[in-house]
């Protein structure tokens, strides 16, 4: 089981987003939303986590955690996604993104007034889901890397500055930054390290 670790990311979701929900005005059409989503966040984390683990068991050997993805349902996001996956497979080290079949998550893509989000199809499979209208408003490769890093297990933080990743839509539509910061990095790396134990344990 997903135990200390998630519940930490939890609690600090918890706090952080109704007062960006407040703050906001209107929570849609962006990414800076609710407890639920915080919940979804953590659902999709544990079936990403699951989808590895079951596939590392088969190989034992293995040193590197590779996460698979799929793109074949969000095909306008192609450049955005390959992006994304080259950001943060330059700034940590020990979890990789790779586009590939058997993808232990999928993007998809759509109008959704809810925004762009990360959440789990009721069948164990975890899935993003990126909306065309809050791509326009906000940097896409940011949107696109915010929500990959609920893949990496990173939760919400609405409050912090332009300069955090997951802070998501709380910086407002200005905000260009795509690139997590230096405890972001530390926080997946810290998450990943000697494969999945950590994920696991923490
Ligand atoms: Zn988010």
């Amino acid at each position: 089981m997903l135990t200390a670790a998630l519940g930490l990311g939890l609690a600090a979701s918890l706090r952080t987003s109704p007062a960006a929900a407040v703050g906001t005005g209107t929570v849609t059409h962006k990414y800076a939303g609710s407890a639920e989503e915080a919940k979804a966040n953590q659902a999709f984390f544990e079936a990403v986590v699951k989808s590895v683990a079951k596939k590392r068991a088969a190989t034992p050997g293995a040193t590197a955690v590779t996460v698979v993805y799929s793109t074949a349902n969000a095909p306008s996001f192609r450049t955005q996604i390959a992006r994304s996956a080259q950001i943060w497979n330059s700034s940590v080290a020990n979890v990789r993104l790779v586009e590939g079949g058997n993808p232990d998550f999928a993007y998809y893509e759509g109008s959704d007034s809810r925004g762009s989000y990360a959440s789990t199809d009721g069948h164990g499979s975890g899935y993003i889901f990126l909306d065309y209208q809050q791509n326009q408003q906000y940097n896409s490769t940011r949107v696109t890397a915010h929500e990959t890093g609920h893949v990496l297990g990173l939760p919400d933080h609405y409050s912090g500055p332009c300069s955090e990743l997951m802070s998501g839509g709380g910086p407002g539509t200005s905000c260009q930054n795509a690139q997590p910061n230096a405890q972001e990095r530390s926080r997946v790396d810290q998450l990943w390290r000697y494969g999945l134990a950590s994920a696991f344990k923490n």
